[in-house]
């Protein structure tokens, strides 16, 4: 069976191949990840800090990666890059493939994917040549208005026991941070069309649509909850794209595997880099395996413990999922000229629009209760 979302890029084959060998080396990742981004053309921000931990000051980073900067808002995406420190042998070969080599590597190989896909509709909106359908609500300016930022946390683990001073060093510190920069008024959240509710004052917290956290992830088993009622829509499309690739036998689902997003809501949360920013009034959708992964924080979270199926099945509901939300689709050139994103009818299945997703967050937007 042909499909887009399986041809382009090429398929993992093995857990040590492409990002995720890159990325289950222990430390020395940054300058890998921005090799990354940079050669795709993203812009990148580093906000280097040094913070105080049980064992002492030390110097973190976060990664912040961007497709179009002086977009008015933006959904982030963001995952953990550093590995839980332990202090003796062998405890600390820690790898943590699930925590979050994995979701690291999804990510990137995601904006792969993405990137043509934005920088042709980038292009079509520079030459006044935007799609635009009003009867289906659908504007490729308007929604271009949303970009796409992936944030990558240091320092999300903790160095001794976790608790609100030692965990989520990175996250605490870039909420902090954004809450304070104040935009100013040239700022093109101002000049948005469809502009959400701002404070007074608006903050850099304020261009968010909504963070999403992905963590443990990448073995055989996931279950994902709701934890936010504010979001239980955005749990309940990603449930859909799953269903919908399963439905067209687009991926491979493992013997007892075939629910991983549940119906219910899960009450309380569970602590990890959404906490800082949840806090401040930012929309959060946790996509966190609960119960964790068995081998959490042991050593078997290391390239043993991944599954194929299961990556490959992380990365196709990723790509489908993103892509109805940013509104981008390959099918939207296909008649004018021939790329390598270029696709026949009966290849799309996978990522067939679904335009009352493009719709929903205009509806969703107040900042009312959350459980
Ligand atoms: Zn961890």
């Amino acid at each position: 069976m042909s499909c887009p979302i399986e041809l382009d890029p090429p398929q993992w084959n093995s857990v040590t191949e492409g990002h995720l060998g890159k990325l289950l080396i222990p430390r020395a990742l940054q300058n890998y990840i921005s090799s990354v981004f940079t050669k795709l053309g993203w812009h990148e921000e580093k906000t280097p800090f040094r913070g105080t931990t049980p064992i002492g000051d030390i110097d973190f980073t976060n990664l912040i990666y961007t497709f179009d900067p002086s977009a008015p808002r933006k959904i982030i995406l963001a995952a953990h890059f550093d590995s839980k420190w332990f202090p003796d042998s062998p405890a600390n070969q820690f790898i943590g493939a699930t925590d979050s080599a994995a979701p690291v590597a999804m990510i990137l190989h995601l904006v792969e994917f993405l990137t043509p896909l934005l920088n042709e509709r980038k292009n079509r909106i520079e030459k006044g040549l935007g799609i635009l359908k009003e009867e289906e609500n659908f504007d490729e300016e308007e929604l271009s208005e949303t970009t796409i930022q992936i944030v990558l946390f240091d320092g999300e683990e903790a160095f001794k026991d976790w608790t609100d001073t030692d965990s989520i060093y990175g996250a605490r510190h870039l909420a902090e941070l954004w809450s304070s920069t104040y935009l100013d008024s040239s700022h093109s959240v101002y000049r948005s069309k469809n502009k959400r509710r701002l404070s007074p004052e608006p903050t850099i917290l304020n261009t968010i649509d909504h963070l999403i956290l992905l963590d443990l992830l990448g073995n055989k088993h996931s279950m994902i909850y709701s934890y936010f009622r504010e979001t239980d829509w955005l749990h309940s499309k990603m449930k859909q794209v799953d269903d919908k690739l399963k439905n067209e036998k687009l991926i491979e689902i493992e013997p007892n595997e075939d629910l991983w997003f549940s119906n219910f809501r899960m009450s309380g949360g569970i602590g990890d880099d959404h906490l800082p920013f949840l806090h401040r009034g930012v929309s959060i959708f946790h996509v966190i395996s609960n119960p964790f992964p068995k081998v959490w924080h042991t050593l078997g979270d290391d390239a043993s413990v991944l599954s194929l199926p299961a990556l490959r099945r992380w990365n196709r509901i990723l790509r489908v999922f993103t892509c109805e939300y940013l509104g981008l689709s390959p099918t939207t050139d296909m008649k004018t000229k021939k790329s390598e994103y270029t696709r026949s009818n009966e290849d799309l299945v996978g990522l067939r629009f679904n335009f009352e997703f493009i719709k929903l967050p205009k509806l969703m937007d107040s900042k009312d209760s959350r459980s």
